[in-house]
């Protein structure tokens, strides 16, 4: 008997918490049901947001790549005023060809000109001059000449048009017509330009083939272009006399790519020429 109505309110006791749990279940799962569809809400504002910073990415690389655009814009055309900057500063004769028919201009005067210093111009000899923004590469070339053991000197440079003018009149009294072959109607123009040196050897000096007999005639030839100076006028060249004294600078790029394909500077269209203008006392 005693073990029946314990064992019935064992009974109801299981049975409240029986409920007690139901109750709990329901109210868990019903949790449940509303974390879940707040997990789904807070998923889908996610992919929302991760769809807005894709769209702002997009926007970012497009606005990043109208920046470079117009960076590269402004570069070009920096580039450009540069250019014409520097071209505008830039005798535009100095790299002409100029021949018997296609003379430098008599009003011509080379927008710098600076004194040769004295130890490199032949003694005894007037002040000479020499186009501003080549000289040093005049004196760069005369120093390592030097240095290699030939002692040339500068006979003649800058000339202007009253100056030559004078000069061919000497010659023409001397030599009559003749002149014309060597006091030179394309070598004048050149020597007008502010570019172009005779050079002599300091035993010899005078202007001569013989010049072309020396070691020092030799080094020039081989070394020359590295400080922008050719030979207008080479041995057999086909425009005019061979004049191993003259040297005219034309920047070391275009020199130097002379010197390369061996060729010479007159027989070079100009509009090739012309490129390098912009680059020629670089
Ligand atoms: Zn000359």
């Amino acid at each position: 008997m005693y073990i029946f109505i314990t064992n019935n309110q064992t009974l109801s006791k299981f049975e409240t918490e029986k409920l007690n749990l139901q109750k709990e279940y329901v109210a868990t799962t019903n949790n449940l049901i509303k974390a879940s569809s707040t997990i789904e809400n807070l998923t889908k504002d996610l992919e929302t947001t991760i769809e807005k910073l894709e769209d702002a990415e997009k926007d970012l690389e497009r606005e990043q790549e109208r920046n470079e655009e117009f960076a590269d814009q402004l570069r070009r055309l920096s580039g450009t005023v540069k250019d014409l900057d520097k071209l505008s500063k830039t005798d535009e004769e100095i790299l002409q060809k100029y021949s018997r028919t296609y003379f430098l201009n008599e009003n011509f005067i080379p927008m710098k000109l600076a004194k040769i210093d004295n130890r490199y111009v032949m003694p005894d000899k007037k002040d000479l001059y020499f186009h501003g923004n080549a000289v040093e590469f005049l004196e760069d070339m005369l120093d390592d000449a030097k240095e290699a053991g030939y002692d040339v000197r500068i006979i003649s440079a800058y000339r202007s048009f009253d100056e030559q003018t004078a000069l061919k009149g000497q010659y023409t009294q001397i030599y009559g017509s003749g002149s014309n072959a060597f006091s030179a109607d394309q070598g004048y123009s050149e020597h007008q330009l502010g570019t172009t040196v005779d050079i002599v050897d300091i035993n010899t000096r005078i202007t001569s083939n013989s010049f072309a007999e020396t070691e020092a005639y030799k080094w020039l030839q081989d070394n020359a272009y590295r400080y922008g100076f050719i030979l207008s006028y080479p041995e057999n060249n086909e425009f005019y006399i061979f004049e191993p004294w003259h040297w005219r600078f034309v920047g070391v790029d275009l020199a130097r790519d002379l010197h390369r394909q061996d060729t010479q500077f007159y027989e070079w269209d100009q509009r090739k020429i012309d490129e390098y203008l912009i680059k020629v006392f670089d």
